[in-house]
């Protein structure tokens, strides 16, 4: 099979890997529908992260298992899955408590920008359609495998609910998530920060109440403007630079919350935390816990986070999708075999 291998910065190719298989039997293997780029992929494609050997990349996707372990029951060969980006046993101490990105047996995968895929612990980690679902609905199912669940986490996190006024830091795939994710979530005001006209809009399709394209002072003050001159409930942080998380103090109310899965770069000021009584909650987002429910709204098209992908090119071109989304020329690129 052909897959996508990281060779140095930049450098992403297209290249013949070796066909999984089941190892443990509770793995599957997943014939790849679609399957996308993430940004926190680019922080190896911009040599922020290291790529220390050629690595197979990819952690999102969706497809149709083409074969099972013998352990496996809960999905069988023939179903639409979609999985996190994590997996997870899904019968641990910690997924039982819903943790399931922190699975005591959980774990990454060997790249699933590729036409198939080996998921361990398949029984804890995908869900499977009751159908075959729609076509125009794959690009909202894929969100699920991470994007959408990230931004859903960072309001969870952040308690967002029907009271809380909310601001998010970040315009890509995520932040536009969770724009959704807290208008979903029922509250009155979400005021996403953007200066780029396409993410404004789409942030306005999503919901949000204000949009705010001023940046660190200004923006801070602007925000404060739109919530009683505070600062939001709760903020969510969907960057992960330095930067943003200061955007993000700034932004939030005196005993807010900040949601915080931008992928940590940098470090965080705690001592502000502690005098202003701001909360912070977030990590990896628990995407199995989140799955059930949100596959449903996709389901029923109560939410449509596919809106996010605005680039789709086959999994051969997969050079060009990392390059348009490092160039901004795309929100986020969907490869399909
Ligand atoms: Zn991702
Ligand atoms: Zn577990």
């Amino acid at each position: 099979m052909y897959g996508a291998v990281i060779h140095a910065p930049g450098d992403v190719r297209y290249e013949e890997r070796d066909d999984p298989t089941i190892v443990e039997p509770t793995d599957a293997v997943v014939r790849t529908v679609a399957a996308c780029v993430c940004g926190s992929d680019l922080w190896r494609y911009r040599g922020v992260a290291p790529v220390v050997k050629p690595t197979p990349i990819g952690h999102e996707y969706c497809g149709i298992v083409e074969s099972i372990g013998t352990a496996v029951t809960s999905v069988k060969v023939g179903d639409f899955v979609v999985g996190g980006f994590l997996h997870s046993d899904g019968t641990c101490a910690a997924c039982r408590k819903g943790a399931h990105a922190n699975c005591l047996h959980g774990g990454g995968y060997a790249g699933c920008q590729a036409e198939k895929i080996r998921v361990p612990n398949a029984d804890g980690t995908l869900v499977a359609t009751p159908e075959m679902p729609a076509d125009d609905l794959i690009p909202s199912i894929l969100t699920l495998s991470d994007v959408m669940c990230t931004g859903w986490h960072a309001a969870v996190s952040a308690g967002v609910g029907p009271d809380t006024t909310v601001a998010v830091v970040g315009d890509g795939a995520v932040g536009l998530c969770a724009v959704l994710a807290a208008v979903q979530l029922g509250a009155p005001v979400v005021i996403a920060m953007s200066r780029h006209e396409a993410r404004q809009k789409l942030a306005a399709t999503f919901g949000a109440t204000h949009i705010v394209a001023e940046r660190d002072e200004a923006g801070i003050a602007a925000v404060q403007a739109l919530t009683d001159g505070i600062g939001a409930d709760c903020v969510l942080e969907c960057v992960g630079t330095e930067e943003a998380r200061w955007q993000a103090l700034g932004c939030v109310r005196v005993g807010g919350t900040v949601g915080l899965v931008g992928l940590p770069h940098g470090d965080f000021p705690t001592d502000q935390l502690f005098w202003r009584n701001v909360g912070i909650k977030g990590g990896p987002a628990h995407v199995r816990a989140y799955l059930p429910e949100l596959l449903e709204l996709v389901l029923s098209r109560t939410i449509n986070p596919g809106l996010v992908f605005d680039l789709e090119l086959p999994l051969s071109e997969i050079g060009e999708a990392y390059a348009a989304m490092d160039e901004r020329r795309a929100i986020k690129t969907l490869v399909r075999p």
